[in-house]
């Protein structure tokens, strides 16, 4: 255990499986920065620790995480606190560089396997923390969805994964929509490995984790090496990075428009803020609702 104050270290078998579980489920998880930074020093305690050999990530309460947090006192404090000294676009790009993209890319990239262990919501920068993960294992409660488009009038989030783990077509769909995806449907798309009951996901993912501990370190590092440099010569992270300037893009034209008011869409420009549910993408309905 450790004096984490957003997430919670601990590590199992001795010491050869580490589980970091994000520990703010008042909020579904939302990630604000100090949750973030806290994520960061918690994977880097695990890279260092040579008895690790699989690393579990998980949300404490009912979801895994809903997203950057947008809206706590918290987060609002440390957005002044954090905010870069560059002025406007250049201090946002340097903001979201190192918070929600290369960070990212470094627990993606981290030596260790990292097992992702989802239960309820994984919205918007929730897939982020899932995707970066090279197992994804879901309750089957779990409910995958992108919303920053439809709710934020943003092209997704920072770390656009999106039509790699989608597929292109689905991803314009989910992404355009802000619709959702199941366990099921995730599992069937290749997102997710494995789908266990809610009652049974922890323990379930905990013999997945010892299964590749017994793994010897060199061959599981390969294997990790091997099918992320294929993404990579794939053209993953120059896809990644082009996809990071379109978001910049994207934040510029709202604080453009609200001047300097918002970075984000507003009603004024055609994004509605009223609460509305998150629709399933059924397969046989188009989810249309006359005003
Ligand atoms: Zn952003």
């Amino acid at each position: 255990m450790s004096d984490y104050r957003f997430v919670r270290y601990e590590t199992l078998d001795e010491g050869s499986i580490a589980r970091i579980y994000l520990n703010r489920p008042e909020a579904r998880n939302a990630q604000n920065i100090g949750l973030l930074r806290e994520l960061d020093e918690a994977f880097q305690q695990a890279e260092g620790d040579e008895r690790v050999r699989v690393v579990i990530l998980g949300g404490l309460g009912p979801a895994f995480s809903s997203g950057h947090d947008l809206g706590t006192a918290v987060a609002r404090e440390e957005r002044e606190r954090y905010r870069r000294p560059q002025p406007a676009a250049e201090g946002r790009w340097h903001f979201e560089w190192d918070y929600y993209f290369d960070n990212t890319r470094r627990w993606r990239d981290l030596r260790k396997i990292t097992i992702a262990q989802v239960q309820g919501y994984c919205l918007a920068a929730g897939l982020m923390l899932a995707w970066c993960c090279d197992l994804i294992v879901a309750a089957q409660d779990a409910v995958f969805a992108d919303v920053v488009g439809t709710r934020l009038g943003m092209c997704g989030v920072e770390y656009f994964a999106h039509p790699w783990e989608f597929g292109p077509r689905k991803a314009k769909e989910l992404l355009l929509l802000g619709d959702s995806i199941t366990a099921e449907e995730a599992y069937q798309l290749g997102m997710v490995n494995r789908i266990f009951p809610s009652e049974r996901l922890e323990e379930e993912t905990l013999n997945l984790a010892r299964r590749i501990a017994q793994l010897p370190t060199m061959t599981a590092l390969l294997i990790k090496q091997a099918v992320n440099q294929t993404l990579e010569m794939q053209g993953f992270y120059n896809a990644l990075k082009a996809c990071f300037n379109l978001h910049q893009l994207n934040h510029a034209h709202w604080a453009e428009l609200t001047k300097g008011q918002s970075i984000l869409g507003t009603p004024e420009f055609g994004v509605s803020r009223e609460w509305r549910p998150i629709l399933h993408a059924d397969k046989g309905a188009s989810g249309w609702q006359p005003q």
